[in-house]
This record gives C-alpha cells, structure tokens and sequence, in this order.
C-alpha cells in the first residue's frame, strides 16, 4: 500500500498506539499532547518544515523562515490553551550554505521566542541534501485554560480568529510569480500566531485547534475528536479584501483557499451559546456544532459534505 492510498491522517492512525504511561492525558491525536503533572498539563508539541516543500529560499528570507518554524509550533501550544515555555531546534543543513543565512534563521526563531517568552534550550544540528527545520516547543496550563479538540458540544457556535485564506492566497501568488497584493504574501512569509487571545479563549472555548491544514480539515478534526457533526456556512467565512483580490488575479476561489489552504495559524474555536458574548470580539462565527448523525456539511445554497483540507502525502 502507498502512503498516497491512506494520506498523512490515515498513516497517523496506523501507527499510533495507547500510550502506557498512566500521566499521558491526551497522547496522539491533538494539539499537543498533555501530560498531568499534579494539578498541571505540560504540553509537548514538534511541527518540521522541508526545503521546496514547506518554503523555498528563493522567496522565503532565512529570518521569515525561522519566524514561521517557532511560531508554527508556538500556534500549536496556543491551541491547547497553554503558554509555552521551552523549544528544541534540530536542523538539517546543506555543507554549501552560508554561516549568515543560518544566523539570519537563528535570528527569526529568537525574536519569535523573545516575544513569547521561550527558550532554545538544545536541539540537534546534521547535514542533508534538503534543509530541514523541527522545532519541538512545550508549555504549561492548567485545567481552567486546557482547550481539547475533543470538547465540542451539539449547539455550540464555531468562530474563527480572523479573516482566513491568506496564506494560501499568497503562496499562489508566489508560485506564479505575484509580488502583490502584499499581506497573504506577507501572511505566507511569516503568519505569526494568536497567543494574543487564546488564554482568553481558552477560558470560554469548549474546543479549540489552530488553523494549519485549512478550515474544513480542522472542523473534521474537531467533530472526530469531539464525536459530533457541524454545519459551516460557507458566506459567514471570513475572507479580506486582499486575499479576494488575489482570488481574482489567479482566478481561483478565495473560499478555497480558506478551506483547503492551510497555514493561517488562526484559532478555530467553539464555545457554548451562554459563551457566545464573551468571545465575540475574538472571533467570527462561521457555524454551529450539530449532532453526530447529521454529519460535517458545508451549507453554500445546498448543503455538502464538508471535504478537502491540505494533507501530505495526497496532494
Ligand atoms: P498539527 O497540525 O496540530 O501540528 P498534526 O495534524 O500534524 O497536528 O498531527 C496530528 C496528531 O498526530 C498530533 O497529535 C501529532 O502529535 C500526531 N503525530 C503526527 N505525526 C506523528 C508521528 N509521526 N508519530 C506520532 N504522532 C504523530
Ligand atoms: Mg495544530
């Protein structure tokens, strides 16, 4: 069987086993993953990035790289609620590359770290014919900010953070050679992440994921884990006016790149109709959460499975 027939989610599957040891709270299948240790959750989180696959040094800065590698995984402590605290970097290196560029690298990953108070404290450092980047980042939270995907409940509201699509907006652009309009180039380059607001989200949120793979994706995820169904309305994503306008320079749909895209690291969150109000300014409502039977649909005149979403390996 090839890894194409089953894709990166079905091969997760494959090889994931129950975890033995009995402090592992959520293992697999997460944000993070969580560990209890006394009344707090540690959280372990690793995302890693691939030359001509995750970036190309042709249009991405060494700094810019950097950036999106830490706060990539930043965005995913983020997720859970928690604050991070520590990062391993380990990096593959091509023997031709310049000591600056690597500084430069270096560079972006601690002015991301810097701003959310995390330390490189190791990693590991090889030689490759691709440059490769992982960066592992944990953190801490404790059981009033803990947001699983798995938490969702039939009536909640699902919002997002801000205006999605962008990245994929830009990287379309780049592809073909755009150099505007500037921000989903610019939301491509160096996304950042939105610890701004999700500890007081957290607070609120009954589930929560960060937007990696692309909206529907992430829905999917939060229904799977949750055990539920959801109903998007298509019309209520958000979507800025820059990223609509490249919409219609590549001629592709914007909507697509908000759905299937991917890299936005915005927060997808739920919250329960008594929470609607105290996350209305963090978010934009773009359905609700349904019972499991009615499955995970799309409402766009018609209602449709809500399919797609960026995976490795299919696409
Ligand atoms: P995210 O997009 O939040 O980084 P992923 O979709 O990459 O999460 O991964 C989904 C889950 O599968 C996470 O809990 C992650 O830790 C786990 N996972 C991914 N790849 C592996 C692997 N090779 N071995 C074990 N667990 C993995
Ligand atoms: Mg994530």
């Amino acid at each position: 069987m090839k890894l194409y027939e089953i894709g990166e989610f079905g091969l997760i599957k494959k090889i994931s086993r129950t975890p033995k040891r009995k402090e592992v709270f959520v293992g697999i299948g997460d944000d993070a993953a969580v560990i209890k240790v006394g009344e707090e959750f540690i959280l372990y989180t690793t995302d890693m990035m691939v030359e001509g696959d995750h970036f190309r040094t042709e249009w991405h800065p060494p700094e810019k790289i950097g950036r999106k590698a830490m706060a990539s995984n930043i965005s995913d402590i983020a997720a859970m609620g928690g604050m991070p605290e520590y990062a391993l970097v380990s990096i593959a290196l091509r023997s031709d590359m310049e000591v600056e560029f690597v500084e430069s690298l270096y560079k972006g990953m601690y002015d991301v770290a810097d701003r959310y108070g995390v330390d490189i404290i190791g990693g590991d450092t090889t030689h490759g014919s691709l440059m490769v980047i992982n960066v592992a980042v944990t953190g801490r939270t404790d059981k009033g900010h803990l947001t699983l995907r798995s938490g969702a409940k039939t009536g909640d509201y699902i919002l997002v953070s801000a205006p999605l699509g962008g990245s994929r907006a830009g990287l379309e652009l780049l592809k073909r050679g755009y150099k505007e309009p500037k921000a989903p180039i610019e939301k491509h380059l160096d996304p950042g992440c939105r610890m701004d607001i999700a500890r007081d989200v957290a607070l609120f949120a009954s589930a929560m994921i960060d937007v990696s793979d692309g909206l529907a994706s992430e829905v999917r995820h939060i229904c799977e884990e949750s055990g539920i169904g959801a109903i998007i309305e298509r019309e209520r994503i958000p979507l800025d006016r820059e990223t609509m306008k490249a919409g219609k320079i590549l001629d592709m749909d914007p909507y697509d790149f908000a759905l299937h895209g991917g890299e936005d690291y915005e927060l997808l969150f739920t919250v329960p109709e008594e929470n609607l109000n105290k996350v209305r300014r963090y978010g934009t409502v773009v359905g609700r959460i349904v019972d499991k039977d009615m499955g995970v649909r799309i409402e766009n005149g018609e209602i449709m499975d809500l399919k797609g979403g960026y995976e490795h390996f299919i696409e």
